[in-house]
């Protein structure tokens, strides 16, 4: 029997590979080897451009990209499904395009966003999560997910706006 242990990317395929055949969706080469790809990279907060240049310089058919290359139809699609089945998140945190990140096996998280240079930081907040969850239950909604983004200037660009 072989012991071996599957990775962390493996196993997003794998999930991904049932969502699409349980939805009746098409199970292609390509999507299941962008969400591989996905997870052995993990790009941080990237929009759908972003990952198709990843995938194009970093991922592991950089070589066959210009024989078998990735459409941007293929791409926006399989990161829509990828959202839907729960390996992903999307979210719109400034005026920009849609942005992506690995949600399976990460800790649920907010974020900060900088208007001054746009860096994007993490951060965790219980309190924040119990308050939500109580707005929709005392309405009698069921909770699914929120979001939380906070908008200001990191602690440099505050610095400069001063001086
Ligand atoms: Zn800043
Ligand atoms: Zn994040």
């Amino acid at each position: 029997m072989s012991a071996k242990v599957e990775t962390e990317a493996e196993r997003a395929r794998r999930l991904f590979a049932e969502y699409l055949r349980g939805k009746g969706h098409h199970v292609t080469k390509k999507r299941l080897f962008m969400a591989e790809e996905i997870f052995r990279l993990k790009p941080r907060h990237f929009d759908a451009e972003a990952i198709l240049e990843l995938l194009r310089r970093e991922g592991r058919w950089r070589e066959e990209f210009d024989r078998f290359p990735l459409s941007r139809a293929t791409v926006y699609r399989t990161l829509d499904l990828m959202v839907r089945a729960g390996l992903l998140s999307k979210s719109t945190m400034d005026e920009g395009p849609a942005r992506y990140e690995v949600k399976l096996g990460r800790q649920h998280h907010h974020h900060m966003i900088c208007e001054g240079c746009g860096e994007i930081v993490e951060f965790v907040d219980w309190g924040h999560e119990h308050l939500v969850r109580q707005a929709a239950a005392c309405r009698g909604w069921q909770f699914v997910d929120s979001e939380l983004i906070i908008h200001g200037l990191c602690p440099r660009c505050k610095g400069q706006r001063r001086g």
